[in-house]
């Protein structure tokens, strides 16, 4: 397979001011001026003891570009004989090393692996938005500083672990086995492997087979940043072989898990009976109630970022709009004409608002549940001047009206760009609507009347809930799930604890 290098296109004419509102415009800024170029390999390996080594198994499958469909490079499929070799680097390196490390001298590893991610930084936005087909401007203004934040954040812990737990003596869990989804890979990871590296585990991290590239290079980084061999192991593969093996592996002691709720509820079934720990972040359907006494243009923004960021796939999106019935009409007209605005494409271009879809199967299953709620009779919605491209996934960013309560819309999560709207009268129904739901994870609340925003948040049965504002994350803020959402905690001291054992 030929090398795959990827120049920037010739810079196109800037948008007007007036007609490029800054929903998508993140703290960070840092100019792509200069041409990227990222040489991806043909061939993958898997990250073992701190080797680049070939699978066991000799087995490799395509990873592709969702904005082109062509191929980017193969991924290695690992097989028992992997994970065995990876759990007992993994083992190796807890019990003689890393568990034994001091933690400032953990935190001194962990501090070199941000270090040395932020020097590559552009090369890992291009791959991600490569690999997983969302926005350039996304992967470098979002994913990518808080990965590297969550990495220093973390690392700032790994000698402070006796404040962690007061009055308790605390040790590590020991052999983590971590699986993680392709819709942030990159930050996936980094909620993963930095707390339980800072807390004295190790690790065996599987990402998803569509977008296993990031963590190979993020391997790199492990590797430059010279961590003891073992520490940190990287297989890639499938869920149902790879994934499975990592589950049922004997070695391991706790699994970490961030994907759908169908896996995780099998994966909470294949461990009950043994002795591992678990901790899942699972799906969502996470509400945004907006009162008429919001500030209405600043909530506008708020929806168009809440749902339409990383194309929707986002288990935090907000995906269901509970508006106060009497701005319904003048709010859906605001953000129909906003969602206008929005420009779908070549995610590599820094202008995209909206990039591919990660895969065929997923752009399916989106266009499925959109079909069926035309069936049902909701409304349907989408930019009438937006052209979607002829190759690669692509799905418009939509909004359904007329939904019911308890429409498949209105209740399943599409993990895609689709809205879902709904009317009440009073803060109670909004409340009682919001929770009507078997997820929790986020919501968030619009209302410029400050005791208003504090008794519905309150009332809300959510993980995190945000007011007068969508997607904020924190490295020092837990993130995590209510009732089918999850169980456990990442990020902050939250995220510690799964990675923690009280020592009686
Ligand atoms: P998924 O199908 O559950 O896959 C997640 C991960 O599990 C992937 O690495 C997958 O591998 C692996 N896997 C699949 N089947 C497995 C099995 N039987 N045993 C072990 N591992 C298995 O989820 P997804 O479609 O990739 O991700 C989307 C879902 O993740 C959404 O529901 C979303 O809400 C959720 N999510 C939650 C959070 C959160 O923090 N709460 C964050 C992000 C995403 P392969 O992909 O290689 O097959
Ligand atoms: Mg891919």
């Amino acid at each position: 397979m030929e090398i795959v290098k990827v120049k920037r296109k010739p810079k196109k004419a800037a948008r007007t001011k007036s007609s490029r509102p800054d929903t998508f415009r993140f703290d960070y800024v840092d100019s792509i001026e200069n041409p990227d170029v990222v040489d991806i390999k043909p061939t993958q390996k898997l990250f073992i003891n701190g080797k680049f080594v070939q699978p066991k198994s000799g087995k490799y499958i395509k990873t592709i570009n969702p904005a082109t469909g062509k191929a980017l490079s193969n991924v290695a499929c690992a097989n028992k004989a992997d994970i065995d070799l990876a759990v007992k680097a993994a083992r190796k390196a807890y019990d003689n090393v890393w568990s034994k490390m001091p933690g400032r001298q953990r935190a001194r590893y962990i501090y070199r692996i941000s270090r040395i991610f932020e020097t590559r930084k552009k090369e890992f936005a291009v791959l991600e938005t490569l690999d997983n087909g969302k926005p350039i401007k996304e992967s470098r203004n979002v994913d990518i500083p808080l990965v590297a934040a969550h990495f220093f954040h973390t690392a700032g812990w790994a000698d402070k672990l006796e404040y962690a737990v007061p009055g308790q003596k605390v040790k590590p869990v020991g052999v983590c086995g971590q699986i993680i989804p392709w819709n942030f890979p990159l930050m996936m990871a980094a909620w993963k492997i930095a707390p339980a590296l800072a807390a004295g585990n190790t690790v065996v991290i599987k990402p998803s087979i569509n977008t296993s590239l990031t963590l190979l290079m993020l391997a790199e980084v492990i590797q430059q940043a010279d961590l003891p061999p073992g520490v940190v192991n990287v297989v890639t593969g499938s869920g149902s072989i790879t994934g499975t093996k990592i589950v049922n592996h004997p070695g391991i002691d706790k699994i970490a898990f961030t994907g759908s709720t169908e896996i995780g509820k099998g994966l909470a079934r294949a461990v009950a009976n043994t002795n591992k720990k678990l901790t899942l972040e699972l799906g969502g359907k996470s509400p945004m109630i907006v009162y008429e006494d919001a500030a209405i243009d600043q909530a506008i923004e708020g929806v168009i970022n809440a749902i339409f960021f990383n194309q929707g796939h986002v288990c935090c999106a907000g995906s269901r709009l509970l508006l106060e019935e009497s701005i319904e009409d003048m709010f859906i007209k605001k953000l129909k004409r906003r969602m206008k605005q929005l420009r779908v494409g070549n995610p590599l271009d820094k202008n995209t608002d909206i990039g591919a879809i990660n895969s065929l199967q997923q752009l399916n299953a989106i266009k499925e549940l959109v079909q069926a709620a035309k069936d049902e009779g909701c409304i349907y919605y989408e930019p009438p001047n937006i052209k979607l491209p002829k190759t690669g996934f692509f799905h418009a960013p939509c909004i359904f009206t007329n939904v019911a309560q308890g429409s498949a819309i209105n209740q399943v999560e599409v993990f895609g760009p689709v809205l879902a709207v709904t009317t009440f009268r009073t803060p109670e129904e909004a409340i009682k609507r919001a929770n009507d739901t078997t997820y929790g994870l986020a919501a968030s609340v619009w209302s410029e009347k400050a005791t208003k925003l504090h008794k519905t948040a309150r009332a809300l049965k959510a993980g995190v809930v945000w007011t007068n504002t969508y997607n904020k994350f924190d490295p020092a803020s837990p993130f995590g799930g209510y009732k089918e959402s999850g169980m456990g905690r990442e990020g902050g001291l939250h995220g510690l604890y799964p990675y923690l054992e009280v020592v009686k």
